[in-house]
Order: structure tokens, then sequence, then C-alpha cells
């Protein structure tokens, strides 16, 4: 599968820089509440951006940017990924791996080799819950093998999207106890636009006091703060 899309400039990809993000079609998961599952399912529909305009593109913005998401879908699918984050590092660019976790092999080689600065995961949701939550039966040994490699690295979030019905408190609580020590963990605000499939598309998101009271009650395990 191929680059699907390119956002020149974003503030809010990549906390505290200003980066470019690439999106690399294809994922392994079917995490219900998707809101790029047409890129994540079907990638095939949609159009390839040419990799090299692609990185002209980047390259002319490089005097604005600190670096560049490489995001999805789930970029650890994509075969070329090493090549194009080496060719971004190559431009002097830092780069940013979004993932889901499970291919920590492909995550352990781009630590080793120094093409990656920053890497966000998702924590999907309690260990138990990871089939339902990503409609698939992921082996969630590969998900404790990547937060191992990743909490190695030390440059890293971790986050959850809080999924209404479907992670709940103890759910988080169990991942924070998981997480403990870790620098920094991340809930998200549901948002029930665009998902994949409509019984999701009618759960409200979460209001900010209820977001700050899971802040409350994650923060009792390890530093937390709620985006969305
Ligand atoms: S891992 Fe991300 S891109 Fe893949 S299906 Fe889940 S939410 Fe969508």
């Amino acid at each position: 599968m191929g680059i699907k899309s390119l956002i020149s400039m974003s503030l809010t990809d990549w906390d505290g820089k200003v980066s470019s993000v690439i999106f690399l079609g294809g994922c392994n998961f079917r995490c219900p509440y998707c809101h790029n599952w047409k890129l994540a399912v079907n990638p095939a529909a949609l159009p390839d951006l040419d990799k090299e305009a692609v990185l002209q593109k980047i390259s002319e913005s490089s005097k604005w940017i600190d670096g560049v998401v490489l995001t999805g879908g789930e970029p650890t699918c994509f075969e070329g990924l090493f090549e194009l984050a080496e060719e971004i590092k190559s431009i002097g660019l830092g780069v940013k791996l979004d993932t889901n976790g499970s291919n920590p092999d492909v995550i352990k080689r781009m630590i080793r080799r120094e093409m990656v600065d920053f890497i966000s995961m998702d924590f999907k949701n309690s260990f138990d819950k990871y089939p339902e939550t990503t409609g698939t039966s992921v082996d969630v040994d590969d998900i404790k093998k990547s937060i191992e490699h990743i909490r190695h690295f030390g440059s890293y979030e971790f986050r959850t999207t809080v999924v209404p019905g479907l992670v709940e408190q103890s759910d988080l609580e169990k991942i924070c106890n998981y997480l403990r020590d870790a620098n920094t963990y991340i809930i998200q605000r549901y948002h029930p636009e665009n998902v994949i499939y409509k019984e999701f598309s009618e759960i409200s998101p979460q209001s900010d006091e209820e977001m700050e009271e899971l802040v409350a009650l994650c923060s009792q395990h390890l530093k937390t703060k709620w985006r969305g």
C-alpha cells in the first residue's frame, strides 16, 4: 500500500512541533470506531501519491517544520517504511511514528537504526478486551513487546481513545497499572463522526468535566493528560 495523503503543515499532530503528516494506507486492525477506515480498510480504492513528489514538498517546507509524522492506517504495515523514514531523516527532519503496536520487530528496527525520534502508540484497551476493541485476534504479547521497546527508547507517549461502553474506568485502571512509571499517558475524548460502524456513530463524546474526572482517576497511577 502507498502514501495516500499529505498535510504540509500541522500544529496538532506532534506536541510542541510543527510537522508535515504523511498518511499511509492499510491497517491490520479493524477498530469499530476507526475514523480513518477508508484508508485503513480499503486503501486500494484511494490513489497513491508519488513518493518523490511528497518528499520534494516536504523538502520545500523543511525551513518551517521540525519533522514529519508517519501515520495511517498503520505505518508499520507499509513495506517502504524504513526507506521513507531514512529519506525524511536525510532531509534533516525528525520522524514521529504513530502505531497500534502490533509489529514490535518493525518498531525495534526503527529505534535501533535511529529512524525515529518520537513514537506515539495506541494502548487500545485492557489486554483482555483487545480482540473486541481492534476487531482482530491480535496477539497481546506483540503489544507488550512493543510497549517494552518503546519504554526503553524513552521518547514516546501511550494513548487511549476512551470509547464509551468499550473502554471502561476499570480498563483505564488496568492500563495505568501496566504503564506505571511511563513518562506520558494521554487519554483521548471519543468522537463519533465518520466512524466505521453506525452504532458507534450514535455514542456521545465525553464532556470536559468527564475527561477531567478520568484524568484524575488515571493520575493516581501515572502522569496523564487528555486530548480532544
Ligand atoms: S489501528 Fe487505527 S487505523 Fe487501524 S483500524 Fe484501528 S483506529 Fe483505524
